[in-house]
């Protein structure tokens, strides 16, 4: 069955989805995207993704060419014609042709492209956590993209493959100024003396739909949250610590580097709110 992609508002088999050599995605990197998580055929959460890409092309001068309800039923259409029910999905938004000169787009016609594939097996890390790197790289709080879900995705991609070229699974980076920020594509909580603590929004990280879900699953808890400012001593001194994102969901980091992270096993916390997680998504998107 040849794979199906819904693109600029049209189902149709992804060999015939064709952008211009012109496309400000790939002339210059001008574009946003989500990736979606559905289970069972229901997209998890999709209102905050739609409105999350929303808000970023608003701040970013671009446009998203569509509301929330027809998003929806396209890619329940895709998922259908693909024969996929548990699926990752991506919608992929550009500021369309840009003909001439290097402008950001805003009058041609955005591209819009929706792909969805099979999730990646995952079982393992989840029972076993994974290790991860401390990035050299690092994030600013006056860069204008930083807390934006942009196709420039190059410097995350770059820190993922230095992880994975040590047999990490993904590395953790930091601001400017040494404080904790999140991982190459996810957000990170450290779980330390009976307390959630999470970098915050106010720094330049992923406002992550993830994230939120973990912030209320810890209320639901009564566990208490701090979301601020936190060091490397701090990630150093967390006997639990995971990392979260719509793919992997709540995914337990065992090892930084040489050091163990607590006892080096995936902690009760870590498992609790990963059962917790699940099971919420299962019921919203039943
Ligand atoms: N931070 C970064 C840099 C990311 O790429 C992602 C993945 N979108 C996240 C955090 C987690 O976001 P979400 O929970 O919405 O998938």
């Amino acid at each position: 069955m040849a794979e199906k992609v819904y693109f600029n508002g049209k189902l149709v088999d992804a060999e015939d989805a064709k952008i211009t050599v012109f496309d400000s995605g790939l002339q210059h990197g001008v574009g946003l995207f989500e990736t979606l998580r559905s289970y069972r055929g229901s997209v998890f959460r999709f209102a905050d993704h739609i409105a999350r890409l929303k808000s970023s092309a608003s701040q970013l001068n671009m446009v998203v060419d569509g509301d929330a309800k027809a998003f929806e039923k396209s890619i329940n259409e895709l998922l259908t014609a693909n024969g996929l029910s548990d699926a990752r999905i991506r919608m992929t938004v550009t500021a369309g042709s840009v003909r001439v000169g290097i402008h950001l787009g805003g009058q041609s016609q955005p591209t819009t492209l929706i792909t969805c594939g099979a999730l990646p097996p995952m079982d393992e890390v989840y029972h076993n956590g994974v290790g991860v790197l401390l990035s050299d790289y690092r994030l600013s709080p006056t860069d204008p993209i930083a807390r934006h879900k942009t196709i420039c995705f190059l410097p995350r991609l770059l820190s993922l493959r230095t992880a994975q070229r040590v047999n990490l699974a993904d590395a953790i980076w930091f601001t400017d100024d040494g404080n904790l920020a999140e991982g190459s594509t996810s957000n990170i909580f450290l779980f330390k003396d009976d307390k959630l603590l999470t970098p915050s929004l106010d720094l330049p990280i992923m406002p992550g739909i993830t994230r939120k879900v973990v912030l209320e699953i810890a209320r639901d808890l009564q566990i208490p949250v701090e979301e601020g400012k936190f060091s490397l001593n701090d990630v150093l001194a967390a006997p639990e610590i995971f990392l979260t994102n719509t793919i992997m969901e709540i995914l337990p980091v065992v090892v930084i580097e040489k050091h163990l992270v607590g006892s080096g096993k995936a902690g009760p916390v870590t498992r609790t709110f990963l059962q917790k997680y699940r099971r919420l998504a299962r019921m919203e998107t039943s």
